[in-house]
């Protein structure tokens, strides 16, 4: 008996076992998929199957890179180096970079990433001269993707009468030729987007059965996880890759298909055992991730889907605790619960903060949470939202980069040209653009023949153009001879880029220098990586690292930290502790998706991935208000909360905390002004024991969940009529109780939502809520 599979129970070891053919493992969460196919690699390398011919599809490069470390140390690390394995883009924009020429691409080419994608599509809005409200960008960038992962062309799209309706009906008749704008200047730009990485490889394969056939000799045996989540455009790289050896296995979760939205199709899992038709099928039914409460909760959950298959899912682990609710006033109030909560439970049960994550439905809930944590001088890290390469001043001198590399790049062009300023104005830019256009050259050609282009531009504007583009190419005949490292450097001393950072001295001037400084860092780290590695560490190189480094790629800090991200980054992840956040009717399920039971069905599979990240405990929380949109707004408690069973739930005990609100209401407000029987609140705990004194966890048995609605619709509209808003003047002198005397300086907003801004004598200006607070006019 080989002892590295050991490891596995006899399903999965059967599963890892099955070298050959056709195989699917369909299975629920936490049953050990992605493990079975680390095992699996590991063992085809063990039988002799070369490392080379192994490609494996995860949802993230980490992913990658953990199975690759576990795989080395049952192979040997270099064994593993070899494996082709990344997520769909990295694998597949590293084949294209060496086939792109037959494309017509250059090997250099760009990634645009989703800010370059905006900006591009905003200014051929314009220069269509089309009108913003009707065509908006997101939602024609999210038409243009869906198009593109259904494989539709251009040309595709003007012979499909069809669609061409569709998109009239939806008063967007233009589509056609913004989509064919679109494609011309990304490819004139020599720039791909997210999805053309997908797109191109389907063309270069089936343009070129040479290079098909290359690549099918090549991947002897492939492997996808989270396959559930793969759009058409996968589905036929993958077949096509796999036909003509037909090793071929995929592993994933009908239950946790979270990615509809963005064109991925369950019917995948359907179709592959009709294209296979003697397809293994591998069922894991055993948990081993998390309690037996959070699985049987998770599981009475996902029973509400109709559509489903059917599967079941048990685990040997310990009941463990229920899963726990709270309820809150406010997102403030809940994002400072949950940050004590975490210092409680790290603190009494001796974690470290790696063991706890914080999940969140949209990425607007994360400031609250930071809010929170930051206070409590809790460290945490964000997976997506704005990562470190989202920064502005690190997109700036990145931009600088990808035009060196790439000069046709319009987009990176445009992102520098006139920064750090240089006086060449928007006019100027536009004249570029306009006259790139007209001659078909790229924006970067027209400015090295400024002489031979009629655009008026004057003799001083000129002598600013031609000075850029000799910027430009000072630094691209240095490229040539330097290391990535060296050309950052020098961009950064040329342009001037600390300097104009450094601008005012202020902490937020000094974190921009640094962030400067961290990725010099970074490209010397890769450097060094790359070289140990024997891998290329070009510019180029680095660039595609970081248009690809998916948001949970971020760099790993040794500092434990509390992990915070979207549901939808979560996937394939484990945290001993994980706390959801915001779980109210409008947020989560999200107000866009419960018109139809599609939508809910797939809302209802996010939470599943949710708590099914969950290891040893699993909380929700709800708030009673919540800011969305810039307003204060009510909220009910979500729908799923009563859809888990009750025997799996647990209520905590309401508390108010001490801290001051961040807003401008005092917390302390709270505890004279609000009519707690109105809402029902429990009594709260006495000061003394408040916070880090006592663990939050506070059990109280609650008759729930009948009550959950009963709070609510509308905790301001019971506050309204019991108290009406003050009628106050601006230069009324008040009183408040706590704050003392003041002259009120501004009042704003209306109904719940009016504020006055006051200034109390000795202590300064505050906003004040007046439905909160008790301010009695002088
Ligand atoms: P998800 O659906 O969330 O992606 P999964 O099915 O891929 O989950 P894994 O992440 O592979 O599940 O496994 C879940 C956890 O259980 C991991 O920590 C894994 O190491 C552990 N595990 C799986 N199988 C076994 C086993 N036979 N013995 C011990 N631990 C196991
Ligand atoms: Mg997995």
């Amino acid at each position: 008996m080989s002892d590295y599979l050991e490891g596995l129970n006899p399903p999965q070891r059967a599963a890892v076992e099955q070298m050959e053919g056709p195989m699917i493992i369909i299975a629920g969460a936490g049953s050990g998929k992605t493990r079975v196919l680390t095992y699996r690699i590991a063992h085809l390398l063990k039988n002799g199957v070369d490392s080379f011919q192994i490609l494996s599809l995860t949802f993230t490069n980490k992913a990658a890179r953990e199975m690759k470390e576990r795989i080395g140390a049952v192979v040997g690390k270099s064994e593993a180096k070899n494996l082709w394995m990344g997520t769909f883009h990295s694998v597949f924009a590293r084949i294209l970079r060496s086939e792109a020429d037959k494309l017509g691409y250059p090997s250099s080419f760009t990634i645009y990433d989703s800010q370059d994608t905006v900006r591009l599509m905003n200014s051929i809005i314009k220069e269509l001269g089309l009108n913003k409200e009707q065509y908006k960008t997101k939602a024609i960038l999210g038409r243009i993707s869906q198009f593109k992962n259904n494989l539709i062309t251009v040309k595709a799209y003007r012979n499909n009468p069809e669609l061409i309706e569709a998109d009239t009906m939806a008063m967007r008749p233009q589509m056609g030729a913004i989509y064919k704008a679109y494609v011309d200047r990304c490819f004139k730009a020599g720039a791909m987007d997210f999805d053309d990485l997908l797109l191109r490889t389907n063309e270069l394969l089936v343009r070129f059965p040479d290079v098909l056939s290359k690549y099918q000799d090549r991947f002897r045996y492939v492997m996808v996880d989270e396959y559930q989540d793969t759009n058409h455009s996968q589905y036929l790289i993958v077949r096509a890759l796999a036909d003509r050896f037909q090793n071929i296995c995929v592993v994933g979760d009908d239950s946790q298909s979270i990615y509809a939205f963005r064109g991925a199709n369950i019917n995948n899992i359907l179709n592959f055992q009709k294209d296979y038709p003697d397809v293994k099928t591998f069922k894991l039914e055993q948990n081993y991730r998390s309690t037996s409460n959070i699985v049987e909760a998770a599981n009475s959950l996902i029973e509400k889907n109709k559509t489903r298959l059917d599967k079941t899912i048990f685990t040997a682990n310990d009941e463990g605790g229920k899963i726990k609710i709270m309820r809150t006033l406010s997102d403030g109030e809940e994002g400072r619960w949950v940050a004590n909560s975490i210092f409680e439970n790290a603190m009494n049960l001796q974690k470290t903060y790696d063991d706890f994550a914080i999940l969140y439905r949209t990425n607007a809930q994360s400031r609250a949470m930071e809010d929170a944590l930051r206070k409590k001088g809790i460290k945490y890290k964000i997976y997506g939202g704005l990562s470190f390469y989202q920064r502005k001043e690190i997109k700036d001198l990145l931009a600088y980069l990808r035009v060196i590399i790439n000069p046709n790049d319009e987009e990176a062009l445009k992102r520098v040209i006139n920064y750090p300023a240089r006086g060449i104005g928007a006019t100027t830019i536009d004249k570029l653009t306009i006259a790139a256009n007209h001659y078909g050259k790229s924006m970067f050609n027209v400015l090295q023949d400024l002489d031979n282009t009629d655009i008026k531009i004057q003799g001083a504007t000129k002598n600013k153009l031609v000075n850029f583009s000799n910027l430009i190419e000072g630094f691209q005949i240095s490229a040539q001879a330097n290391n990535a490292f060296e050309v950052a450097d020098e961009v950064v001393k040329r342009i001037g880029l600390i300097k104009d950072l450094q601008g005012d001295g202020t902490p937020e001037a000094v974190s921009k220098v640094e962030n400067v400084q961290e990725l010099l860092n970074g490209v010397k780290d890769f450097i060094e990586e790359r070289k140990e590695q024997d891998l290329d560490n070009s510019l180029t190189a680095f660039l595609e690292d970081v248009a690809l480094a998916t948001s949970q790629d971020s760099k790993e800090d040794d500092e434990p930290m509390v992990s915070l991200m979207t549901i939808h980054l979560s996937k394939g992840l484990e945290y001993p502790y994980v706390y959801i956040p915001g779980m109210e009717e409008t947020l989560f399920p999200s107000a866009m998706s419960i018109n139809t039971r599609s939508e809910l069905e797939e809302e209802r599979r996010l939470f599943y991935v949710a708590i099914t990240r969950a290891e040893t405990q699993c909380y929700l929380s709800f708030a009673h208000t919540r800011y969305r949109w810039g307003k204060l707004i009510d909220c009910e408690p979500s729908r799923f909360l009563e859809e888990i069973d009750e025997k799996y739930i647990e209520h905590l005990a309401p508390q108010r905390d001490k801290v001051v609100a961040n807003r401008f209401v005092d917390s302390n407000l709270f505890e004279d002004d609000i009519p707690r029987d109105k809402i029902r609140f429990r009594k709260p705990v006495s000061r003394s024991i408040r916070n880090q004194d006592k663990p939050a966890e506070k059990k109280t048995p609650f008759k729930q969940p009948q009550n959950l609605k009963r709070v609510t619709p509308s905790l301001a509209q019971k506050l309204g009529t019991s108290k009406p808003a003050q009628k106050l003047a601006v230069g009324n002198k008040v009183n408040h109780a706590k704050f003392g005397n003041g002259e009120v300086l501004q009042v704003e907003g209306t109904g719940v939502n009016i504020k006055a801004e006051v200034k109390f004598e000795g202590i300064g200006t505050k906003k004040i809520l007046l439905q909160f607070a008790k301010l009695n006019i002088l």
